[in-house]
Parts: C-alpha cells; structure tokens; sequence
C-alpha cells in the first residue's frame, strides 16, 4: 500500500482535511510511490495559524542564534546529500547527476542565508540635518508563504524559505504535488535541526491550498514559482488582497550562435542546456539562432551528431544522459506540440519520439528540427520537453530582436568570441539572465534569480540580496536629541 503522505503543521506530522488523493509515480518506470493528499482550507488555515503564532518570539530571536538553525541544516542536507539526490531522481526523473545539481544549488541558499546578521544590515548616516542622525533597519514582517513547481524539487523551495525565515519571517511550503517526496525527507531533516514550532510548516496540494493561501490575511507574502498563466492568476489574487508578490512564470529561452563561436564547447553547451532535465529547466535553451549560412551548417551538423549519441532511460543509472519528462501528460503534450510544429512546416532533423524500447515509463529521445516561420509553434510556445529548434537569421540584430519580440524573456546565451558582439547581446536584449558562452546561465544564491515581461510578476527576484527586500520591511529613524 502506498503511503499518504502527511503535511507537517506546528511541529507535528497531521493528516490532511483534504480527501482526494493523487498518486506520485516513478517517471522512469510509472510505479507508484506515495500518494498526496489535496489539502483544503482547513489545513491552511492551521499551518498559517501556527506560524502566526510562532513569529513574534521569531522575530525576537537574534539573527545570530536563528543563523545557527541554518548552519545545523546545512551539516544534515550534507549529511543526506545522496538520499535527496536519490529521491529527487526518483520521483522526478531527471539523472542522478542532474538531481545533485538540483540539490547542491538547493543548499548553496542554506549557505548564503546562514550569514543573516550582515545581510540584515541597515544603513545610517550622520547630519541629515544639523545635529540629526538617520536609521534603516530592516525587520521581519511575519507569515510568507512559497508555491513551487515539480522541475526543482528540492532547490527552489530553498531559493525562499531559508532568506524569509532567517529574516525573522515564519513559513509555509506548498510544494508540487507531482513531487511532494522531497520536501517530505528536507522537513524531516528541518524537524531535526529543531527549529520551534510552528516556524516551518509545509501543506501538499493544489489550486484549493493556492488561493486560500494567496487570500489569507495573516499571509503577508507569496512567492510562485511556475508556468505563466498561474503566475498572472496568483500575481492577481495576491494584489487583491493586499500582500507582497514574487511570481516567477514560463519561459522560451533562445540561444545565438555566431560563426567564431568555439564550435565543440557551443555544441556541448547548448546540447545540455537543451537535453539537460529532459528540457524542464525554466533556463532550458529552446531554439537556437544561428547567425548566417555557414554557423548553421556546423551547429546543426555538430548538434544532431551529439544529440543522437545520448543515452535515454532511468536516471537511476549513472550512464544515462537524458531522463523521462514528468508524466504521461506531459509526454503526450509535447508529442502533439511535435505534431503540430510538423503540420506548420517544420523539418524534423533528429526525431525522439520512438521510445517503446525503453518501456513504460514517460521517455522522449532527443528531438531536434528546423524552421524559418516565426510563428511555428516550435518558436512560440514553452514545450518543456528534450526538443529544439534551429532557426538561421542573418545577423545578430536580426537575432536579438527576435528575442525581444517575445513576450517570455526570462534567459538567452550568446556564444561568440568577439567581446564586441557579446556587450551588444547583454545591453540590447530584454531577458535578464544572460549568459556569454554559458548554456544554463542561472545566478548563483547571492544574486538574485529571476526574469522579465512574462517571466516574472513582480518586481523583486529570488534569492540573494532582493529577497532580504522582499522578506523585510526598511524602517528608517530620524533622530535628534536636545
Ligand atoms: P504549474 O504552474 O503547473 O504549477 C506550479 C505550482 O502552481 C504548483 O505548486 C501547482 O500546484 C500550482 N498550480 C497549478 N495550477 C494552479 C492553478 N490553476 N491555480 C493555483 N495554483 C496552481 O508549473 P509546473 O508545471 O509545476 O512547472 C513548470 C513551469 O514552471 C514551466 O512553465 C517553467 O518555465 C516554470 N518555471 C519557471 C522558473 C523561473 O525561474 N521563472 C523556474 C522553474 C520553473
């Protein structure tokens, strides 16, 4: 019998008042694993009463003493660095090498937000005015609150709650229901490093637990992590009740490649950025522009040599490159977008979608096609899947404004040698993480994550220094004695 997982409310692991369940399977052999439970109201109702209760004497604990909640979990997610890689591959898909990725940039927000007593620091200046003196401070604000996506189980939880909570600022999770497994083993880790009751509190389930946590007056902050269409809906609700957002949508991440770009690193590059997670990275290289006749001619030779060289199949096994995508849904989506970027005109060069050698579970083979039709669907939708389109453009202003005329502008890599035609890529275009030979160009912890336009509602961005902003209030003393 599959286990129903419970949520973790006020110290203590509780049923949920929510009666339907969902199954979470293995992707890579569709096995069932546990099953989630859909919370409702009532559950949200006592994971924030209970961190509402917990925040004052929160608040009132030094930055030094709540840092050391931090440096006790970092020595624990190291601890069990394998079971969480492990746990991540098998409820998730991605390769056990990807899954270590996913959690080592999970811990680095750990690392970073354990040094809380200086990120804390407000500012002062003396004299504003003849013998007055000026304070900021920054101070927590109480109960916030992250909903996640399934593609980073256990590193995009801690792009949030580690800084909030470090602030002062007490905690709810609503993870993915497609894979609840890896917060469930990171809060028997947090329980461990015993942080008081009711600081942390995690609640599965779906748009129910949403809503009722974006409607919630005590909640004084949601940060969203998903596709576009939710991030509007909770970027919304949220305003409409008057809190703190951060909502980090969709994306369709292109790549230039100029003709003196180094051609075996550009193809590496982007076949990982591309293939990488299956293509379920929100950074996932989507289409790429090759800048005239003669770049596309090696990229797309190059690129199909190596995509077809990839080895499919369990993650679990360390030869393999490429893991399943999510579920049967979502393989049958991108199957159809497949279909229908053909239909549009599109030339298939390496086709992925025969998989039935590799059984049941949710495979797709790395897929690559061509198109010139900027309204093929291959150009115009986030697939989500191991699939990439190649497209030739003329020059690289051609190639930049085709990114800007996209509505999603969250990452886009140059690869080039010229210093001159990479400083024109980084001022003209919109999305705002960029890399420069870099396939996956994410910020590391102390930056700040995020994108633009329809990648992000909001104005402030993951981790890093924006998220003491977000997770703070700045009150400023003017002061004068006589
Ligand atoms: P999703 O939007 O389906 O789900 C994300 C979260 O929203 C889940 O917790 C889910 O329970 C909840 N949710 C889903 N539908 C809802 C609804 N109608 N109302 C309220 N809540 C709802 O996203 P996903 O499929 O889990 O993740 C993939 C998406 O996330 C992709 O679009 C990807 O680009 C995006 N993503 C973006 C970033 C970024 O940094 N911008 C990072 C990772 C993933």
């Amino acid at each position: 019998m599959a286990e129903i997982l419970k949520h973790y409310i006020n110290g203590t692991w509780v049923a949920s008042h929510g009666t339907t369940l969902l199954e979470v399977d293995n992707p890579a052999t569709t096995e069932v694993l546990a099953k989630v439970p859909l919370g409702d109201r009532k559950d949200v109702e006592a994971a924030v009463g209970a961190a509402q209760e917990a925040f004052r004497d929160w608040r009132e604990t030094p930055p030094l003493d709540r840092a050391q909640y931090f440096f006790k979990l970092k020595t624990l997610l190291e601890e069990h660095f394998e079971d969480l890689s492990r746990m991540v591959t098998v409820e998730h898909g991605k390769t056990l090498h990807e899954a270590r990725g996913d959690v080592r940039r999970g811990i680095q927000n750990v690392e970073v937000a354990a040094g809380i007593p200086t990120l804390l620091m407000g500012e002062t200046c003396e004299d504003v005015s003849r013998g007055v003196d000026s304070t900021s401070m920054r101070r927590a604000l109480g109960v916030f609150a992250a909903i996640t996506p399934f593609n980073f189980p256990a590193m995009v939880p801690l792009w949030f709650w580690p800084f909030a909570v470090a602030c002062g600022n007490t905690y709810v999770v609503k993870p993915s229901e497609q894979v609840p497994l890896t917060q469930q083993l990171l809060f028997q880790l947090t329980e461990r490093v015993g942080f008081p009751k009711g600081v942390l509190n995690l609640v599965h389930g779906a748009k129910e637990v949403v809503d009722a946590l974006c409607d919630h007056p005590d909640v004084k902050g949601v940060s969203f992590v998903g596709s576009t269409p939710v991030a509007e809906h909770i970027y919304r609700r949220c305003a409409a009740a008057g809190k703190r957002v951060q909502a980090l949508g969709g994306a369709k991440n292109s790549m230039i490649v100029m003709d003196d770009a180094v051609k075996d690193k550009t193809v590496a590059n982007i076949l990982d950025s591309s293939m990488g997670c299956a293509g379920q990275r929100c950074l996932a290289a989507s289409v790429v522009l090759c800048v005239g006749d003669h770049a596309y001619d090696w990229f797309s030779a190059g690129f199909v040599e190596q995509a077809r060289k990839v080895k499919t199949g369990n993650g679990l096994d360390e030869n393999v490159n490429l893991g399943p995508v999510i579920s049967r849904a979502a393989k049958d989506r991108i199957l159809t977008d497949i279909g229908t970027a053909l239909e549009q005109g599109a030339t298939m060069l390496l086709d992925g979608r025969n998989t039935a050698d590799l059984g049941p579970g949710y495979f797709l083979r790395p897929t690559v096609l061509a198109t010139q039709d900027r309204e093929n669907i291959l150009i115009t939708k986030e697939l989500f899947g191991p699939v990439v389109a190649l497209l030739k453009v003329s020059s690289l202003q051609e190639g930049i404004d085709l990114i800007n005329a996209c509505p999603f502008a969250n990452t886009t890599s140059i690869f080039t040698s010229s210093g001159r035609a990479a400083r024109q890529f980084q001022y003209e275009v919109h999305p705002s993480m960029i890399g420069v030979n870099i396939g996956v160009p994410a910020p590391m912890s102390f930056f700040s994550f995020g994108g633009t336009r329809k990648s992000l509602y909001g104005d402030l961005k993951a981790h890093g220094k924006e998220s003491i902003a977000f997770f703070t209030d700045t009150k400023v003393s003017i002061i004068r004695w006589f």
